[in-house]
């Protein structure tokens, strides 16, 4: 089969899939209780995807060239249920890779499920040690606490392991030291993440983005850090490693170095909606495919055409008014 490209030769090789466009946290930046509160209306129970429509939709996915797929959310823990899902895409021939994003509250109690049912990998996401400005960034009652033990848990049942941390200026800039330190003992791979002009309703500006260079920066007067080569096209994270270990840390310079030439990632949302780019304002229905009695070859031939006229690169084109004019789609519903 001929690898499938888009109008700028990317080739379709990740799939990324929310599975619930719930969460138990409320993270300042990504879904504001002012916005998110208790009148918000999120997707009612039908109109998810199934898991048999997932794994339908994925193994069309994997016969045209995708490789890795990560579930996410909202918060994919959430999602009732999940192992099984999991251990279905699992046994789709083709993924060489099968990992999910999680705010980890959940994932003590979870770990060895997810692994048992197949999981190969886990992200997760912590902006914060400290346990007051853990509980003000993620607005919940969990603790920081209950992460890492989360973060240990998936470790000692043999989950690959990688923690995200967002950026955000005047939110935990002072955490990236310790951080760094506590993950450096670890020897877990820790990821920076620049905070993006994701959505509409956590009010980006330019100004409270921490850039890589300033990360570098930072780091640097605490560790020696050399670069490390990318492991393979498309790989989002610059990486570098502690000198005389094997210890890495990644930075996710989406904003100040955006990637957009080498992204390989297609997006469905919980809802079956399908989008070539995170701030994408538009996306196809494939819920609606799926439930009109679509065939595979009908299906399959509509990816083809929307990967194939797929010439999206916001990231590149991003200005200030793209950033606080789009009608983007909110992170927790497409999925980060
Ligand atoms: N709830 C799960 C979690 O937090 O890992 C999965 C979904 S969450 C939307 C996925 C990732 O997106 C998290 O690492 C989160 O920190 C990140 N994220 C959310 N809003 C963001 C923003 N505006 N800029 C950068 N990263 C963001
Ligand atoms: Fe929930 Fe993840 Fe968004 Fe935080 S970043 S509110 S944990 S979806
Ligand atoms: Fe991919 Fe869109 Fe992000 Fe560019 S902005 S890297 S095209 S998701």
């Amino acid at each position: 089969m001929a690898t499938l490209k888009d109008r700028f030769g990317r080739p379709l090789q990740d799939l990324r899939i929310s599975v619930i466009d719930r969460c138990n946290f409320r993270c300042t930046y990504c879904m504001p209780r002012e916005v998110f509160g208790k009148d918000h209306v999120f997707m009612p129970k039908d109109e998810l995807l199934s898991f048999e429509e997932i794994e339908r939709l994925a193994t069309i996915f994997s016969e045209l060239g995708v490789k890795k797929i990560r579930l996410t959310g909202g918060e994919p823990l959430l999602r009732r249920d999940l192992p099984i899902l999991i251990n279905k895409l699992s046994r789709i021939s083709g993924i060489e890779d099968l990992a999910l994003t999680t705010n980890a509250s959940l994932l003590t109690k979870m770990a060895d499920d997810l692994k048992e049912a197949g999981l190969n990998r886990v992200n997760v996401s912590l902006d914060a040690l400290d346990p007051a400005l853990f509980q003000s960034i993620t607005d919940s009652s969990a603790t920081s606490r209950q992460i890492l033990n989360g973060i240990d848990e998936a470790k000692k049942v043999g989950l690959g392991i990688k923690v995200n941390m967002v950026l955000k200026k005047g939110m935990n800039e002072e955490e990236i030291i310790p951080m760094a330190k506590y993950f450096k003992d670890k020897g877990i791979t820790l990821r920076f993440i620049e905070f993006m002009d994701v959505g509409k309703s956590n009010g980006w500006d330019y100004s409270q983005v921490i850039s890589k260079h300033e990360i570098l920066e930072m780091l640097g007067n605490h560790f020696k850090l050399e670069a490390v080569e990318p492991e393979y096209i498309g790989e989002v994270a610059k990486k570098y490693r502690y000198v005389g270990t094997n210890t890495k840390i990644g930075i996710i310079s989406s904003v100040s170095e955006p990637f957009c030439s080498s992204c390989t990632r297609a997006r469905i949302a919980a809802d079956g909606m399908m989008y070539n780019c995170l701030f994408a304002e538009k996306g196809i229905d494939f819920k609606a495919k799926l439930r009109s009695g679509q065939t595979k070859a009908e299906i399959k031939s509509a990816i083809t055409n929307i990967w194939q006229q797929r010439n999206d690169r916001y990231s590149t084109e991003r200005t200030q008014q793209t950033a606080k004019q789009k009608n983007k789609i909110e992170m927790s519903y497409i999925g980060g």
